[in-house]
């Protein structure tokens, strides 16, 4: 079969500019230049690549950025009334902070100090359950991002089974609701696997739409694939290649040379799901600053 490649580059670059244009005119008429605020703790390789991304686009589309950087050291009170200072600063209109922090700080409590408000990332509890039930709320990056790839290439989920692989509070928990939700971009059945899931193949073969989320180099092999499924692979890993100048390549959940032949469409990795979600970080940012959810 012929694949076609969910290009999330390709569609992420189309919506900066969409962003970059609205807020050109947002400016251009007196209003106020969106600002996310970024806090990072610690010298983590991936961290710091991803939060230098986040910074790097928020200047694409014309956003301001501030990062708040802190040594592995810092106290769960200092970084606590961090936190509460950005709260209650008017000027910043999202925040965000770099996952995984330190073991002695307790990640529940660092999400729950955010201003849902400003919670532009979609983790907190307030947001997290208004958009289970519905209700206008900041939508997690990698959730909203493949959403939206899936809808941009019109591709239907309404009565279709998609099998989600990976019951994470940041992606497949989400995305997972989402897709189960009745809306146009949902309306799916969904079937939420994990590593406590018995016959995993015999489920994935029955999916319309596999999204893999586990975390496990190239984990999902044809022989678990219907053919003319699509197939979006969220994992990303890094491994060593003699082939580029870097030493190392970035991989995914899914074993692509191999599965994608059977499938409809695909997402590469890179280039698929990781873009997508810097640039719904970007949208909810955007959102935040024209109070469109909360006042
Ligand atoms: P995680 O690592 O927190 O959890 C993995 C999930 O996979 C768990 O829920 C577990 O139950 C499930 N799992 C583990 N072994 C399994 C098995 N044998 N069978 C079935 N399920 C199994 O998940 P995460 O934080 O969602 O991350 C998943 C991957 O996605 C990682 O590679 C991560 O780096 C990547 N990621 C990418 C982006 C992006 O923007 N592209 C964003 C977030 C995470």
């Amino acid at each position: 079969m012929s694949y076609q490649l969910l290009n999330g580059k390709e569609i992420s670059a189309q919506i900066k500019n969409e962003i970059a244009e609205e807020v050109k005119q947002i400016i251009a008429t007196g209003g106020k230049q969106p600002h996310l605020a970024a806090i990072l703790v610690g010298t983590d390789g991936a961290s710091e690549t991803y939060v230098a991304g986040k910074v790097k686009s928020c200047k694409q589309v014309g956003f301001k950025s501030s990062l708040f950087r802190f040594n592995n050291s810092v106290s769960e009170d200092e970084l606590i009334s961090k936190i509460k200072e950005i709260n209650a600063d008017d000027n910043i209109d999202g925040l965000i902070v770099q996952l995984p922090i330190p073991e002695h700080i307790s990640e529940n409590k660092i999400i729950e100090t955010i201003d849902p408000k400003k919670d532009v990332d979609g983790f907190h509890p307030v947001n997290i359950g208004k958009m289970t039930i519905g209700l206008p709320a900041y939508i997690s990056a990698t959730p909203k991002g493949i959403s939206e790839l899936l809808k941009r290439n019109n591709i239907e989920t309404s009565g279709k089974h998609c099998v989600v692989i990976g019951r994470s509070n940041i992606v497949g928990k989400p995305v997972s609701i989402l897709l189960s939700q009745k809306n146009e971009t949902g309306n799916a059945t969904v079937t939420l696997c994990h590593s406590r899931t018995k016959n995993l193949k015999e489920i994935t073969l029955q999916a319309d739409i596999i999204i893999a989320a586990i975390g496990k180099l190239e984990f999902v092999t044809a022989d678990m694939i219907k053919e003319g499924a699509v197939v979006v692979d969220v994992g990303i890993h890094r491994v060593k290649s003699d082939k580029t100048k870097s030493g190392w390549k970035l991989k995914g959940d899914v074993k692509f040379d191999e599965v994608a032949p059977k499938c409809s469409y695909i997402t590469p990795v890179p280039g698929g799901v990781g873009p997508m979600t810097i640039v719904s970080l970007l949208q909810n940012t955007l959102i935040a600053s024209k109070k469109e959810i909360y006042k």
